[in-house]
Parts: C-alpha cells; structure tokens; sequence
C-alpha cells in the first residue's frame, strides 16, 4: 500500500467505505448483534428503575433532542406532557416518510431496527404506554419484511418483561398522514384528515387517548442517549448551531445519500464535504433545504446554516432536512409548478383555502403572464386560513420564486383563471 500515491489511497479508502455502507444495508444488524454491542440496556436500566423515567426526561431535555420528522418540537418535554395526563397512554410512531426527498427514516431502520425498537419501548415505559403503533411508508415493503421479523425476535427474546402490544400498519401513501392527528385518524380506520387542535393529540390522540407521536428517528437516537450521555450529541453544531441533522441529500450531487452533519451546516459544506461536490458538469443554481413544502433557495443563499428556526426569514424552513440540490441545467420556476401540482394532488380538501387555493395558484402558474398581485393574495389566504401545516407551507415554492429567482417569473399580465 505504501507505493501507492495518496490520491489512489484516497481512492481505495473510498471504495472499502462505499463496500461497507453496502454490505451493512445488506445485512442489517441482528438482535444478537445489537445485544452486544450493549442494546436494550437503556430500556432495562429504566425497567430495573435503575434509571427513573424523570431523569430520562431530563436527559432528553438537555440533549436537545427535537422531533425529527419536521416540526422539530422538544422531545424531552413532549415525554413529559403526555406522561402527566391522566388515563390510559398510547405511543404512535410515524414511519411514513412522505416528504419529498426524505429518506433518512427507512436507512436507519434498515440498518439498525434494534436500535429504533429499543427506542420505541423506552419512549413506551417512560410515558406508560402499552399500546404502541408503528405507521409505515407502504411503499417500504423490505423494512416491513425486516421490521415484522425483528419485533417478533424482540418479543421472543424479551418475553415476561411485560412489553407493550406492538402493532405495524401500513399507510395508504397520503402525504398528508405525515401530519400527526391525520396519522392517527387513518390509524383509527377513518379517512386522514387533520384535526382541529385543540385538543392536541398529547391530550387526546388515538381513540381519545393521550398519545405520544414520533418520528422514528427521533426514537432512533433515544436508546444512545440514555447509554452514553448527551456529549457526542450536543458537542456537535456549526455556526452557532448545537447537535446533529440527518440530511437525506439528492439531486445533483455527485454522491446522493443520508448525511449525518452537524446542525447549523451550511449547504456548500454540506455538499463538498459529505456528498463529494456537484456532478461533473453540474453548477450550484438553488436547492430545496426541506423537501417539498420547506421552499426554495438560491446559490447565493447556500453559506447560511441549516437548521431549524434557521431559515425563517429567508421563507423557508429545513422540516425534515430533505435536501435536494439543483443546477443550472435545471429551472427553479418549474420546479416550483410542479411542487404547487403536487400540493393540489395531496390537499386533503377539508378546507377551502388548501382545497381551493392550491389548485387556483397552480392554475395561474401555467400561464405566460403571471397575475403576481393575485398570486400573492392567494399565497396569503392559504397561509392564514388553512387547517394544517400542508396547506400554509403549499405556496413556500411560489412565494421563493417571486423572492429568489425573479429573473424566471414570467412576466406580469393580467391572466384570469376561472
Ligand atoms: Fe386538508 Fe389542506 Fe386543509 Fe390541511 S390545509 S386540512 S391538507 S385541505
């Protein structure tokens, strides 16, 4: 090896790295593998009482820990929340992973269902609930394969220490059962539509019980929190930020793929540094820093950090972290039709100003000549009145157009749409 020159040293150390990120999504780790490398033992400690569930919260709450699916609400105090309610508890975890470009969910648990499930029944014993229900991506039929053996492994192995009844569902690929009291109407057989809050699903969720709702990766990082303190967490940050991001990075970056990144990075870091640069012949033009709903920005806006409460007056927010990358080869004014046309497709319809709105500015946006004053005016009724988050985030990619890349509006005229 030592004959080799460092660029082909850096090349084989690469391919030995791509070789392993393969091998371990072929072979998720197992329950035995995950035994030894000390897991559950966050789970039994709580179990045993080494551990008592009030400082486990507070360990949450000093790790910073949010929610990872995109609201990014303090997990430590949502524990607390539902724990003092009174009654029976219930704990739903939102596997969906609708968002546009997010992807970071499935490669986790993929990789280490164990440490997820480990997470699940800690989160379950620190809020009481015995009732839990895993909410999966339809579409992710190798993890259901993969999950519905590993719970039956876990329940096996753990039998007789009371574990919380288990059960997977599957979505029905709505993107709106993302949002959590539309999960839980689909959960409880009904058509997925949100709920008018309050109360909040912490107070009454599932069949009107106080319900703990998660993001599965947020669970994800519960079970090495408790087992190795906050430190490796919270040391992490860039830019005034504090912790780690889950990045699931796509477009037109050389390589694709979940990026575990500090939070407060920067897009160009984040590209250079975890995605090996743009693709060959590739220009950075803008980039989606939250998926579908989180808005658009330009190049000129790709030195600012991101993370959540980061983005706000650029109007955008990181949501998921659903990153995607575009270039000069690539129209930001399309992207923001067809983002407006998948909001149309996905309203739910319970509202006008979602149902309505969405399809109207989708209309206007197909014209040569943009209505901008209507445009506008639709954008801020949708923000105001709509019900959830899907139909006040709809017109992010339309408002980051007129905002950002002016220069691709079509010109102003009066287009009418009836
Ligand atoms: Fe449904 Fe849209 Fe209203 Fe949300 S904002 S409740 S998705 S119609």
């Amino acid at each position: 090896q030592h004959e080799m020159g460092h660029a082909q040293c850096e090349t084989v150390l690469s391919v030995l790295q791509q070789q392993t990120i393969q091998a371990q999504a072929l072979s998720p780790e197992s329950l035995s593998d995950y035994l030894q490398r000390h897991g559950y033992s966050s789970w039994l400690s709580l179990k045993s009482a080494q551990v008592s569930p009030e400082s486990a919260i507070e360990l949450l709450e000093q790790s910073g820990l949010r929610g990872l699916g995109g609201a990014g609400f303090p997990a430590g105090r949502k524990w607390r929340i539902v724990r003092n309610q009174p009654g029976q508890h219930w704990l739903a975890v939102n596997i969906d992973e609708g968002e546009p470009g997010t992807f970071k969910d499935r490669t986790y648990l993929e990789q280490h269902p164990h440490q997820f499930l480990e997470g699940v029944l800690i989160a379950a014993e620190v809020v009481q609930a015995q009732q839990v229900i895993l909410y999966l991506r339809d579409e992710y039929h190798a993890l259901r394969h993969r999950l519905t053996q590993e719970i039956a492994a876990l329940q096996h192995h753990w039998r007789g220490h009371s574990l919380p009844n288990i059960e997977l569902r599957r979505g029905a690929g709505a993107y709106v059962c993302g949002e959590e009291s539309a999960m839980l109407e689909s959960i409880e057989g009904k058509r997925g539509v949100p709920r008018q809050r309050p109360p909040y699903v912490a107070q009454q969720g599932l069949f009107g019980h106080p319900t703990l709702v998660h993001n599965a990766e947020t669970l994800y990082w519960v079970p090495k929190l408790l087992r190795e303190g906050t430190d490796w967490f919270t040391r992490a940050g860039r830019h005034g930020r504090q912790g780690l991001r889950s990045f699931s990075v796509s477009g037109r970056v050389a390589k694709p793929g979940v990026a575990l990144a500090p939070a407060g990075i920067t897009l160009r870091e984040l590209v250079d540094e975890y995605c090996g640069g743009m693709q060959t012949g590739h220009t950075l033009y803008g980039y989606l820093p939250g998926g579908a709903s989180g808005g658009m920005l330009p190049a000129a806006l790709a030195d600012i950090p991101l993370d959540f409460d980061t983005l706000q007056e650029h109007g955008c927010f990181i949501g998921s972290a659903a990153v995607v990358v575009f270039s000069q080869m690539d129209s930001a004014l399309d992207i923001a039709r067809h983002l407006m046309n998948f909001f149309v497709h996905e309203s739910c319809g319970q509202c006008t100003p979602c149902r309505s709105g969405t399809e109207k500015a989708s209309q206007l946006m197909q014209q040569n000549h943009w209505n901008i004053p209507l445009l506008q005016d639709l954008s801020q009724v949708m923000r105001d009145a709509s019900i959830c988050g899907l139909g006040q985030a709809a017109p992010n990619p339309l408002d980051c157009l007129l905002r950002h890349f002016p220069h691709e509006v079509p010109k102003a005229g009066t287009g009418e749409v009836a």
